[in-house]
């Protein structure tokens, strides 16, 4: 047999095997599976092609035409291979190809049937030089170069694109590449060898051992399918989080002004709405706690935090809780507290408080007559404390069959029966994942139609001290103290934040700075400027404010406390800030109750020394010409704006600023947008969502919030798509400004 049938045999072998195991396995279905599976069936074809004419040339007599016939459609087979090379390679050097795959294929086709006819065309010769017979000429030559031009194509693809490829592949394809420009030089110089179709065979057994064994490619999916569904998850709980996060402050404020109605002279009728509203606002709070809880569960960022406490008040608190609770149900509350356990304990109290606040509250919710019991014991072993907390009821009691379903989110059961109790399904979830975060034991036993009893067990430290000697950190309700000659800085880089926290701390008496960023914040510092706190805001443009409390920590001698300040609120989390490096951290809207705690923990309560003067009272008046009805009655929500700011004085200052601001907050808006600069992008409209929170321009804030999660997200389409809607809102809030100051 000459050389080149051994290598088309060679080459056959090789190709039936690989047809056979690749198309007989389990295979994902892709473009990409595809284009290999087509590569190994045209070679296979190719083959049988070439190992046609090594035959017919051995057969004296074979008319020249069938010669032609048969030599061409083995030369189209070729160039068809480079081809479909080329789709694997464009399809991995370019992931979003598919989308302008048909474009391209189109104008591939139309160049492979030119290729085809000029093929045709062109003469060919068959010649016999020593007993070897083999095809030469015109059309010969022509095959060879168009491969030749496809591969270095395919090349510089590869090379142009090497960031874009898939890292496993790049390797291998450029191995073959330069193979298949070897193998085709060797070819035209040799015409007799037929190593062409052969090296092709070789190239997809390769292929398949290395990078398209369908095994390989399951895992290879299974993986980013698993990348994709983490990413969703993740993006889920983001969502919700950040959600929960903006309806709680709306309904803080629904709570607190239904709390100060209630204070007022109302008629009977107009209370008990008021107690509803107090009411459903309170299940509805509980429920997006729950859902933060949940989410903040399953995305492992619910850490638990130990502190020593006081056991006594912990049950205290709890009994007082469930009592009101049970207020209106004629229910005997049973508690049984072991008076030997000990006094101070070291653990996550206000976990603990809410698994025994949800066990007893569904207690009370399923209970209608009889009795709910808690039964506190402890066993004592070195310095551990087991709490086995039991909460009993004589309820309505759950089936056998649903209580493997009890823990889990969203279940609630005996609907019918509980049509009228409130429940979301989600406390026995939080419940079990609390306890197993705290490595405890949750047990359940239950009689239908009788009652249930919920049994706890979770291991507390004991701390050898008495309860007198904790520090109390909670102050609920705490009216400001004079801090005089303190000084605090506060550094945002949007204004209106300034303003508040400057309105906040002018209570303290305490000398204020206000600087827009962190560079300007460490340029004071190394001025040699002394603070004895600062508060720093962490999403700001150029240097974030972790970013500037890492410089500070490295300039010697510094060692002011700093507070970050934040509305961001899943990664918001104090111990997070903590971690990081801060010494403590306050969300924004700054809570009055939450400042005061700060304040209380790092300045000293100061009298006013003789012949001091407040430096902090000297805002202009020069804004009262304004008429506060311009804003109102474009739907300006000045209250809002009012009850944020605090006074109307505040209110003008801080629109006047959002006035001198926003021609140039706007452009350099545009600017980022238009650069693709998202992450810039999105500190702006942050910005501008705050702003408008507190003036009462809601559109714009709800707007800007939508930009700035969609920015955050990288989520161009939306930013583009939405832009315009922004600008419009944001103009027609600039309009009314200029009408309301007059300009
Ligand atoms: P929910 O907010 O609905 O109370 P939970 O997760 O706390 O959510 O409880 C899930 C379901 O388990 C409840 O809807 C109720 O059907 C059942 N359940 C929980 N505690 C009790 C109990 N003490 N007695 C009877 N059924 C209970």
């Amino acid at each position: 047999m000459s050389v080149g049938l051994t290598f088309i045999f060679c080459g056959l072998c090789i190709s039936t095997i690989i047809c056979a195991v690749y198309f007989s396995k389990k295979r994902i279905k892709s473009y990409e599976t595809t284009l290999y599976g087509y590569l190994a069936i045209v070679n296979f074809i190719g083959l049988i092609l070439e190992l046609a004419c090594g035959v017919v040339y051995g057969i004296k007599g074979v008319p020249t035409f069938v010669l032609d016939i048969l030599v061409k459609g083995y030369m189209i087979f070729l160039i068809g291979w480079a081809f479909l090379f080329m789709y694997y390679v464009i399809i991995n050097a370019h992931p979003n190809y598919e989308k302008k795959r048909k474009k391209l294929q189109s104008i591939t086709d139309v160049i492979f049937f030119g290729i085809v006819i000029v093929l045709l065309l062109l003469p060919i010769t068959h010649v016999n030089e020593g007993g070897n017979t083999y095809a030469t000429g015109a059309s010969v030559n022509f095959t060879y170069i168009c491969t030749i031009i496809l591969v270095v194509i395919m090349l510089l693809l590869c090379v142009f694109n090497i960031k874009k490829f898939n890292n496993k592949k790049i390797l291998p394809v450029i191995t073959f590449l330069c193979l298949g420009i070897v193998t085709t030089l060797v070819q035209l110089n040799n015409p007799e060898l037929l190593i062409t179709t052969a090296m092709e065979a070789y190239v997809i057994f390769i292929m398949y051992f290395t990078i398209e064994n369908p095994d390989m490619k399951l895992i290879e999916d299974l993986n980013i399918a698993k990348e994709q569904a983490e990413k969703a998850n993740h993006a889920k709980t983001e969502f919700l989080s950040n959600m929960s996060h903006e309806i709680r402050t709306p309904l803080n404020a629904i709570v607190g002004f239904s709390q100060s109605l209630m204070e007022e002279e109302l008629s009977s009728s107009a209370k008990e709405d008021v107690r509803d509203i107090i009411m459903s606002s309170n299940n509805l709070l509980e429920l997006v706690n729950g859902i933060l809880d949940i989410s903040k569960i399953e995305a492992n960022k619910l850490e638990i935090a130990n502190v020593e406490y006081d056991s006594n008040k912990l049950m205290r608190e709890v009994v007082s809780l469930t009592k009101a609770r049970m207020a209106s149900k004629a229910l005997e509350f049973r508690i049984d507290i072991d008076p030997t356990l000990p006094q101070v304990l070291y653990g996550d109290h206000s976990r603990i408080k809410q698994i025994m606040i949800n066990l007893l509250t569904n207690a009370v919710k399923y209970t209608k007559e009889g009795y709910i019991s808690l039964c506190v014991s402890s066993v004592i072993q070195n310095d551990i404390c087991r709490l086995i907390i039991s909460v009993e009821d004589s309820g309505i009691g759950i089936r056998q069959e649903d209580i493997d379903k009890l823990f889990t989110k969203f279940q609630r059961f005996e609907l019918e029966k509980n049509i009228t109790t409130e429940g979301t399904g989600l406390g026995l979830a939080i419940t079990k994942s609390l306890v197993e975060l705290m490595n405890g034991k949750i047990v359940v036993q239950s009689k239908y139609g009788e009652g249930s009893k919920f049994t706890v067990s979770i291991d507390q430290r004991i701390v050898p001290k008495s309860a007198d000697e904790l520090i109390v950190t909670d102050e609920v309700n705490a009216s400001p103290f004079s801090a005089y000659g303190q000084k605090v800085l506060v550094v945002d880089d949007n204004s209106v934040n300034l303003k508040v926290a400057n309105r906040l701390l002018k209570d303290y008496k305490v000398e204020i700075d206000l600087l827009d960023s962190g560079q300007a914040c460490i340029n004071k510092i190394l001025d040699g400027e002394h603070y004895d706190l600062i508060l720093m805001d962490i999403m700001m443009p150029k240097m974030k404010g972790t970013e500037a409390l890492k410089h500070l920590k490295n300039i010697i001698g510094f060692n002011t406390p700093v507070v970050a300040l934040t509305a961001d609120a899943i990664s918001g989390m104090k111990e997070r800030y903590i971690s990081l490096g801060f010494d403590d951290y306050l969300a924004k809207p700054i809570n009055k109750d939450h400042l005061h705690a700060v304040l209380k923990k790092y300045l000293k309560e100061a009298k006013k020394p003789e012949g001091y003067t407040d430096s902090n009272n000297d805002e202009d008046n020069s804004t009262t010409s304004r008429n506060i009805e311009t804003l109102k009655k474009y739907g300006v929500d000045v209250a809002h704006g009012l009850e944020l700011l605090g006074d109307l004085e505040t209110y003008d200052m801080t629109i006047d600023e959002f006035y001198n601001q926003f021609n140039d907050k706007m452009s350099q808006i545009a600017n980022f947008k238009k650069n693709g600069d998202l992450s810039s992008y999105a500190i702006l409209v942050h910005s501008l969502k705050s702003d408008s929170k507190y003036l009462g321009f809601s559109k714009l804030a709800a707007i800007s919030f939508d930009h700035e999660m969609a920015s955050k997200e990288g989520d161009i389409e939306f930013v583009t798509e939405h832009y315009q809607e922004l600008v419009t809102e944001a103009n027609k809030i600039y309009n009314i400004v200029k009408e309301y100051i007059g300009e």
